[in-house]
């Protein structure tokens, strides 16, 4: 386990919640900021603020290179061939939009999703769909919340054009087999997108091993701030593919009578970026690298595991998701809403999530309307497993 000191690092963590010590387990929407990650947003601010890319000032120039620096960090982080592959965007949202924006498809081609995708990775393929004349079809998953191999290889086909799917889904913890998935629909000329908004926190992140065409995921959720994430496109497509939005910096050059445009990663960056953003989010990386992600990653799987033993040991809970999931746990208490319950645990300082958690179709599958789920960080403790479960425990008591 890494020690629990650990938790002196993030600042907010150390207040109080209705009169009890704040134990967060909400890390799958939003995790915390270490003071390193703070620290950095705050040097920036104080002393290089600029716009970058256009000035010849010392400011502009100062900001220009952290800005590409962080990249340089975040490229290596995840093992991207050139920092030119990474895009800064405002989120895996908004990574998960530029490239549904820029793929053209024709009446009758596929996108291939799954069951467990959130909103984000349904919605602007759904657009895209509605635009083309595409359809979506959506591998199914069964009770433990494990996608169905042997449907996702015959909904393989050669009308699908685009696989879109989650890594880690972030209602219930599956981890997808992505890097098999991948290949598969490589195999079959298909282009691919893997939603890494819940892997990226927890995992060693490896492109080029991954094998896909797209990672999009979130700075919030990887302990940066809001507002900041990362589009990776592998460089040749990025070349040949249109760009999206128009504006400042992702031309070459302007005429009334028409544009050029610039080279990725800036042909996909309009206008002015989260430029502390994106030095935060680096400083984030280099801070989970001091720690080790295998460190990290061994650290989540033995609270997870307590957790599912000691919350699973409850009458009338059920779990959702597989065994070896990771980073979140969903749960429901028979007879007991899960809004009840994660307003009654708050009150108990415990920061948990309910509802849908953005999956509906989901949430549908299983003939639900949501869960409680708590997701884990590396600076949760088995102290905050152990008030977990006496929270759900005593709100059991009073709910049922
Ligand atoms: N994909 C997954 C798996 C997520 O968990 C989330 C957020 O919860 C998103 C995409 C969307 O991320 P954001 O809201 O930061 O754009």
């Amino acid at each position: 386990m890494l020690p629990v000191s650990l938790k002196l690092d993030f600042p907010i963590l150390g207040q109080s919640v209705n009169g009890k010590p704040l134990v967060y387990l909400d890390n799958a929407a939003t995790s915390q900021n270490p003071s390193a990650v703070i620290e950095a947003s705050r040097r920036y601010y104080e002393e290089i603020n600029s716009n970058i890319h256009r000035g010849t000032h010392y400011l502009a120039r100062a900001a220009t290179e952290a800005h590409e620096n962080a990249r340089n960090t975040i490229a290596a982080h995840i093992g991207a061939a050139t920092p030119n592959e990474v895009i800064f965007t405002s989120g895996c949202t908004d990574a998960i939009n530029l490239v549904a924006n820029i793929i053209s498809l024709n009446p009758g081609d596929e996108i291939l999703i799954s069951t467990l995708e959130h909103h984000s990775n349904i919605v602007p393929w759904q657009m895209l769909a509605e635009r083309t004349g595409a359809k979506i079809t959506v591998i199914p998953c069964d009770e433990d919340g494990v996608l169905d191999q042997a449907a996702f290889k015959s909904l393989l086909t050669e009308k699908t054009k685009i696989l879109a799917v989650t890594w880690v889904s972030n209602a219930f913890g599956t981890v997808n087999p992505v890097r098999e998935m991948v290949a598969a629909a490589k195999a079959n000329g298909t282009i691919t997108l893997v939603d890494a908004a819940q892997a990226v926190p927890h995992l060693a992140i490896d492109v080029q091993a991954l094998g896909a065409d797209f990672l999009a995921f979130s700075g919030h959720k990887t302990y940066a701030p809001t507002g900041i994430g990362i589009l990776w496109g592998r460089l040749e497509l990025l070349e040949q593919l249109p760009p999206w939005r128009g504006g400042g910096e992702m031309i070459k050059e302007v005429t009334f009578e028409g544009t050029t445009y610039n080279a990725p990663p800036f042909k996909y960056e309009a206008g002015t970026p989260n430029i502390e953003g994106g030095i935060a989010l680096a400083a984030a990386f280099d801070y989970m690298n001091a720690i080790g992600i295998s460190k990290i990653h061994d650290h989540e799987e033995a609270l997870m595991r307590a957790a599912a033993e000691s919350l699973g040991e409850i009458p009338g809970i059920r779990l959702y998701g597989p065994v070896d999931r990771i980073g979140a746990l969903s749960f429901a208490l028979e007879g007991v809403h899960h809004y009840d319950l994660g307003t009654l645990i708050d009150q108990m300082g415990v920061a948990v999530r309910t509802g849908h958690h953005c999956c509906q179709p989901l949430m549908a599958r299983f003939g639900i309307t949501g869960t409680t789920r708590a997701s884990f960080a590396f600076y949760n403790t088995l102290e905050d497993i152990d008030s977990l479960t006496t929270a759900v425990k005593k709100a059991a008591t009073m709910l049922l």
